[in-house]
């Protein structure tokens, strides 16, 4: 008992600094933090009995151990994007200090104190098993947490349940009996262990927010150069088995430190923004956007023919006419388009190809689409229409 006290004290320890750096990307680190830290007190006024009167750090310890187990409850809620439960926790724990003083200093009677403490606590692991069921991700972390949680429930249930039948000797902790023996080593390792759970669940989170950041633009939520590094090898690795042609758009706004020195940086930024949202919208789930720099934006279109890619660049030129609702300055784009058809050329030499049509683009006029020529042989009904090809 002394050692799993003191490895859940330095788990504590363990929880509050992770909590200090993470805690506005993973929720509910502080209240498992400060959950373990009651853990460790109620350990601590268990083992004051031999000096205070012993109803009194019973009942002491009782209590604060209920609070540290909710805490934890409060933190997986918290973690999993609820809000936390304050009401059901204070009346459980209110529950919990009235009948633990209820038979241990007014009527005492130990199996009574066990059955009704361990049911309200079955609650609170209870509580936690449900939302892992139906928050958790898919993944060996959640598994690992919520299985531990479900031991954990069953283990407190019968508990409870042995106290209600056979009576509080059956599973007094201070009494070297079989169920006893069973219920203290399986309890105090399992509040480390359930601890060494949520650590898991909270570093898969921690890892996902991580990458996520590494491969995404902060402003815009889509995917930045790196991002978009992997996903075109992914492509890449598809058009070597299946031979399906991809199309990249090279896609710039027009005029944008226009809109910068008129209205400001910020919203600049909100046009960036909405900019990204409305060429996400003009796509289908297998394509990615990406922003290159600052108001350059590439697309990648696996399976997508250039004469397809035409409709989608011409989508979103034309959903950027359109009177935006957040009533932002309107601004146009020029679009570059190329095609890759070969496992031999690289990115960059893609992106080369594109950025040679935007320019393209640009200079002949802007807000207009123009095909690199190994893309598109051309087509000359389409330049009525803002669109040409590069020669
Ligand atoms: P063009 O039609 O030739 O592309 O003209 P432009 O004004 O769009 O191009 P230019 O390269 O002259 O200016 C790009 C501007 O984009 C300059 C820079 O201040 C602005 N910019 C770059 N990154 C950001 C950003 O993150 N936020 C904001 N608000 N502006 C940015
Ligand atoms: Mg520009
Ligand atoms: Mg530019």
């Amino acid at each position: 008992m002394l050692m799993t006290t003191l490895m859940c004290g330095a788990m504590s320890i363990v929880m509050f600094s992770v909590y200090r750096s993470f805690r506005r990307e993973v929720h509910g680190l502080g209240h498992w933090a400060a959950g373990l830290l009651l853990l460790v007190c109620a350990s601590l006024l268990f083992g004051t009995r031999e000096v205070l009167p012993p109803a009194l750090s019973m009942l002491a310890a009782n209590a604060v151990l209920v609070a540290g187990i909710g805490l934890s409850m409060l933190g997986t809620e918290k973690f999993y994007g609820l809000a936390p439960s304050r009401r059901a926790y204070l009346l459980i724990l209110s529950l919990a200090i009235a009948g633990s003083g209820w038979w241990l200093l007014v009527r005492p009677d130990f199996s009574m104190r066990v059955t009704v403490f361990s049911l309200l606590v079955f609650l609170f692991y209870a509580r936690q098993v449900q939302l892992v069921w139906r928050y958790g991700e898919r993944h060996f972390s959640s598994f690992f947490f919520g299985a531990l949680m479900l031991l954990q429930a069953v283990v407190v249930l019968a508990r409870g349940v042995s106290a209600l039948l056979h009576g509080g000797a059956s599973v007094d902790l201070t009494v070297a009996g079989t169920p006893a023996g069973i219920y203290l080593a399986v309890a105090n390792f399992m509040a480390l262990l359930l601890t060494v759970g949520f650590m898991t669940v909270a570093t898969r989170r921690l890892q996902q927010i991580l990458e996520r950041r590494s491969t995404h633009d902060p402003l815009t939520q889509v995917l930045n150069r790196r991002g978009f590094g992997d996903a075109y090898a992914r492509e890449i690795d598809n058009l070597r088995r299946h031979r399906l042609p991809l199309t990249l758009l090279s896609i710039d706004l027009d005029y944008f430190k226009l809109i910068n020195d008129r209205h400001g940086h910020a919203v600049g930024d909100q046009v960036l923004a909405h900019v990204a949202t409305v060429i996400g919208g003009a796509l289908r789930e297998s394509d990615c956007v990406a922003r290159f720099g600052g108001e350059e934006f590439v697309v990648l279109m696996p399976d997508m023919p250039p004469q397809n890619a035409l409709g989608v660049a011409e989508r979103i030129r034309a959903l950027l006419h359109e009177p935006n609702q957040a009533g932002l300055p309107a601004c146009t784009v020029s679009i570059g388009v190329a095609c890759q058809a070969s496992v031999m050329e690289g990115l960059e030499e893609l992106l080369s190809r594109a950025d040679a049509a935007l320019y393209l683009a640009k200079e002949r006029g802007r807000d207009r689409i123009e095909f690199d020529a190994a893309a598109f042989t051309v087509d000359r009904t389409r330049s009525a229409a803002g669109i040409d090809t590069v020669r």
